[in-house]
């Protein structure tokens, strides 16, 4: 078995990673995957160059 994060054998004492660094990595991953908010940091993502401006909130 290989550690999911590094792919390097998994050490018996962390499985099923290598080390505490890597089970902390997953852990890290986790709970940003799992604590992700919705509508926000996704404004980036619009390429679209048209002159209608989407909703925007002015209160922010
Ligand atoms: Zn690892």
């Amino acid at each position: 078995m290989t550690c999911p994060i590094c792919q390097k054998d998994t050490d018996a004492k962390y499985r099923p990673f290598c080390s505490r660094r890597c089970a902390d990595i997953d852990l890290g991953r986790w709970l940003k995957g799992s604590y992700v908010i919705p509508g926000t940091a996704q404004e980036e993502d619009d390429p679209a160059p048209s002159g209608q401006a989407p909703e925007e909130n002015p209160r922010h």
